[in-house]
């Protein structure tokens, strides 16, 4: 194993600049669980680590609490899966983001796993984990899993590299509108989710957009109403220790019998988290109904494009969308 030293600084304004110093050899840690496996894949091997757990004035505090003013969350970066799994306060309106965190990996990787982690761990593709193959997004020339093993790959917005995103709170995150605070060398800023994940066209190296050095300090939750509801759906060949196939969040709410501020986002078809604006379009303003939802998950799904071995994806994440639609608006599965 890859020796480094562990730098505990006390805030994050130095901790950005200290990262920012020398990007290539300085990494963040959260909880670990990537980043550790990335040394033990031999994929990464910084001199080091600045422990983000460690970092203490008012970003420190923010990182590590939960805390609502006028009805806007801020979940601070260092709280973990399991924390938020078993956050009772969010009620029905945020369902997916609980529901989202309870689903992901083991028990125990969920009291270590933190909500900054998660949306930045990298890309599961067997290609790019594999420490000998430097594929595209190691900076080599081409995509292994174009004419490869590519029954986990994107069939939504691929090219030039086919990875799905592996963040499954970002897909909830996405669902909600949530913004993102971070503090970096050049000072604090904010930017919407969606921003955050940057595609593959853009640099096949990269899945976000964050300059060195910046560091996630919380993420806000735009105050919803008393009728929105979420949900998320996930699909697994196992049902713990496992990423999904497909996942779908969905954030609504039902009134006078209208479905109005729809968001779809799907996870694990598409390389970064995808928002499905056809099927928002195909329920916005409409009385949701068994026979909607049909189209709406067709709708979602009409510009996949499989590859050889992913083509199982369309059907499941339109069975996915179906039952998450069914659990947010509570209309009633056909038998
Ligand atoms: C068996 C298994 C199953 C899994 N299943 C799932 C699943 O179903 N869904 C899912 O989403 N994930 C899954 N995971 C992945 C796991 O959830 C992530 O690895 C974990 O959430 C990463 O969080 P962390 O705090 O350990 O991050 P770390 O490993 O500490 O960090 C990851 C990366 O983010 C950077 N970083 C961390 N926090 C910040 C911050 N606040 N600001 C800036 N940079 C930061 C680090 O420098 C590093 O580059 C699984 C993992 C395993 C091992
Ligand atoms: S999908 Fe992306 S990570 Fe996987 S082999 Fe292709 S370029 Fe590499």
């Amino acid at each position: 194993m890859h020796r480094f030293t562990l730098v505990r600084l006390p805030t994050a304004a130095e901790a950005a600049q200290r990262v920012a110093a020398a990007p290539q050899t300085r990494r963040f840690r959260a909880g670990g669980i990537d980043l550790i496996d990335h040394f033990k894949e031999g994929l990464d091997a910084p001199d080091e680590l600045v422990e983000l757990r460690a970092l203490g004035g008012a970003e420190g505090e923010r990182m590590r609490g939960i805390t609502e003013h006028d009805g806007v969350w801020s979940v601070g970066a260092l709280v973990t899966l399991a924390q938020l799994a078993e956050f009772g306060d969010f009620g029905p309106a945020f369902a997916a983001i609980r529901e989202a965190a309870g689903s992901a990996a083991t028990p125990g990787i969920r009291n270590a796993a933190t909500l900054g982690g998660n949306l930045l761990q990298r890309p599961r593709c067997w290609y790019y984990r594999h420490a000998d193959l430097e594929c595209l997004k190691k900076g080599g020339g081409q995509c292994f899993a174009l004419t490869g093993d590519n029954r986990y790959h994107a069939v939504l917005g691929g090219g030039p590299s086919f990875i799905v995103h592996p963040s499954t709170l970002a897909v909830a995150l996405l669902a909600h509108d949530a913004r993102v605070h971070v503090v970096g060398p050049k000072g604090p800023r904010s930017l919407a989710v969606a921003e955050l994940f940057s595609p593959p066209t853009v640099d096949p190296t990269r899945e976000h957009t964050l300059a060195a050095g910046e560091i996630i300090v919380a993420i806000e939750l735009p105050a919803a109403g008393a009728q929105q509801r979420s949900s998320y759906a996930a699909a697994k060949e196992k049902q713990s220790h496992d990423w999904p196939l497909g996942e779908v969040a969905v954030r609504c709410r039902v009134e006078g019998g209208t479905l109005l501020d729809v968001r779809v986002a799907l996870g694990h078809v598409a390389p970064i988290p995808w928002r499905a604006r056809e099927a928002e379009a195909v329920l916005e303003g409409k009385a949701p109904s068994a026979a909607l939802f049909v189209q709406a998950a067709d709708a979602a799904m009409a510009k996949a494009k499989p590859l050889d071995h992913n083509g199982y994806k369309i059907p499941l994440t339109k069975g996915l969308l179906r039952d998450a639609l069914h659990r947010a608006t509570g209309v009633a599965i056909p038998e």
